[in-house]
């Protein structure tokens, strides 16, 4: 879950990088394309504009001589043509200002009063100036001296059209920026997939080791990069498997010898307590603790080398058919001292199951043993079918087991609290483990809960599979 979480940031933030990264390139894209576009309208604009009022300049010089009457100034004016339609002639002859016809640039308010000042202060250069009028149109002026009559020529010509094309190609950029931010961020969501999916390939694999598939790899595949992760990782869990096999093998190896002697031991044992009452007292009482610590020390071999058949995998089950209520009546005649109720609903006498007798009997009996030696014997057990197959329940009216260690007291070694204030010299805390196995290996389950029934102790349920009739 942790590991799935830190999966999705890492592929969030991967994400999260493109999606910037398209958007500060396409923005700086967007802006750059803007001021080159925005610069050569207006420059362009500018030059046609100036070179356009020159002529007109030139034109009204020779059209203004002494004489010309106001109205063929006016004509003249209205006649002429700017860099634009709406381009507006503006002629000040003396103190008097003249326009064309109809009025659309007015003197000397829509006038800027500096290039005025400029231009009427020249002897003969002209002067531009780029401002906007109060109604907010922005607007190109040059003005010219003129030679004769004190004049001065100004050519005002709208730059309306311009703003507008930029307006529409700032809405088209930001457009096409939001598409391309969009597209980087699809971009990235797909690429960090594709390239986490081999480290969600290798926590897969580590996850199926981790729980036991030792024999999980994960595919090189023919990408170079990847196959040298995927060699390394696959060498890896050989090495681990390998060692985990050895171990496992040490474990029944040493168990196995350890047999020998230990059957020596106990023949011999044997025949120093047939002859026990021919010792001293000291010597019986040290007999007495050798028999019991021999004892323990038998129990602990045999279910290590039990248990260690299972880690080298060479348990397999020896199936028998056989009616399970006949079958746990006598169990419980063999194991349990005393008054065990055994329940079951009369239709599972004649049910037959399919199982490994040795096995179930081991696994009934240690629980019996259990309930024996923890709660002061099992109250009852009681058998049902579900399904396919049969529960077998054992309850006591011992101590329970704490909720914190109900699972924890079917790993290997795991000695409960309750094992614990029994006195470490007993029990070998392999027990549960064995049980939880053997019931694993019929493709069963076990697990202990509190005993209902009578309100105290625990109850051990067996899930068994493979009722046959
Ligand atoms: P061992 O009996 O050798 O300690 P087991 O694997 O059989 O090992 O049991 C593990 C622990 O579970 C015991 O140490 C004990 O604390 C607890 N336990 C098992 N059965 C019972 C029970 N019926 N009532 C209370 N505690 C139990």
């Amino acid at each position: 879950m942790e590991s799935a979480r830190k999966t999705l940031r890492l592929r969030a933030r991967l994400t999260l990088t493109f999606g910037l990264g398209a958007l500060l390139l396409t923005s700086a894209l967007s802006v750059l394309t803007y001021l080159m576009v925005r610069s050569n309208l207006i420059e362009s604009r500018e030059q046609s504009a100036l070179s356009v009022a020159s002529v007109n300049a030139s034109q009204a010089e020779r059209r203004i001589y002494e004489g010309a009457t106001d109205k063929a100034v006016r004509d003249f004016l209205s006649n002429l043509r700017g860099v634009r339609s709406e381009s507006t002639p503006l002629l000040r002859l003396e103190t008097d200002w003249i326009s064309a016809d109809p009025v659309v640039f007015e003197a000397p308010g829509s006038l800027n009063s500096d290039l005025l000042d400029t231009v009427s202060s020249s002897s003969s250069a002209g002067a531009e100036m780029k401002y906007k009028m109060e109604d907010g149109t922005p607007v190109l002026v040059i003005g010219f001296p003129l030679a004769t009559r004190n004049a001065l020529y100004f050519e005002a010509t709208p730059l309306d059209d311009i703003e507008d094309t930029l307006s529409s190609l700032s809405n088209v950029l930001r457009l096409v920026s939001a598409g391309i931010c969009l597209f980087g961020i699809a971009l990235g969501s797909w690429a960090s997939r594709r390239v986490l999916l081999p480290v969600e390939k290798v926590g897969q694999t580590a996850r199926a080791i981790a729980v036991g598939d030792l024999a999980a790899r994960l595919d090189v595949g023919d990408d170079p990069d990847l196959a040298t992760l995927a060699t390394s990782f696959n060498q890896m869990a050989t090495n681990l498997e390998e060692r985990i096999e050895a171990d496992a093998k040490f474990a029944s190896n040493v168990s196995h010898e350890l047999r020998s002697p230990l059957t020596t031991i106990l023949a011999s044992i044997e025949i120093l307590n047939s002859d026990k009452h021919a010792l001293e007292e000291s010597s019986q009482l040290a007999l007495d603790l050798l028999n019991e610590d021999l004892e323990r020390f038998h129990q602990l071999v045999e279910d290590l080398l039990e248990i260690s058949r299972y880690d080298v995998s060479a348990n397999a089950l020896t199936l028998e058919r056989f009616l399970i209520v006949e079958f746990l009546e006598r169990v419980i005649e063999q194991n349990s001292s005393t008054e065990t109720q055994f329940e079951f609903p009369s239709e599972l006498s004649d049910t037959i199951v399919e199982a490994d007798k040795r096995r179930l009997a081991r696994v009934i009996s240690n629980l019996l043993e259990n309930a024996e030696f923890y709660a002061g014997g099992a109250t009852c057990i009681e058998v049902i079918q579900i399904n396919d197959g049969v529960s077998i329940a054992v309850f006591d009216n011992g101590p329970g087991i704490a909720l914190n260690e109900r699972s924890s007291i079917f790993e290997r070694f795991a000695r409960g609290s309750e094992g614990g204030r029994r006195g470490s010299g007993t029990g070998t805390g392999l027990g549960l483990s064995l049980v939880a196995e053997h019931v694993k290996l019929h493709g069963g389950s076990v697990a202990v809960s509190e005993n209902l029934k009578d309100g105290v102790g625990s109850k051990f349920t067996v899930l068994l599979p493979g009722v046959v009739r």
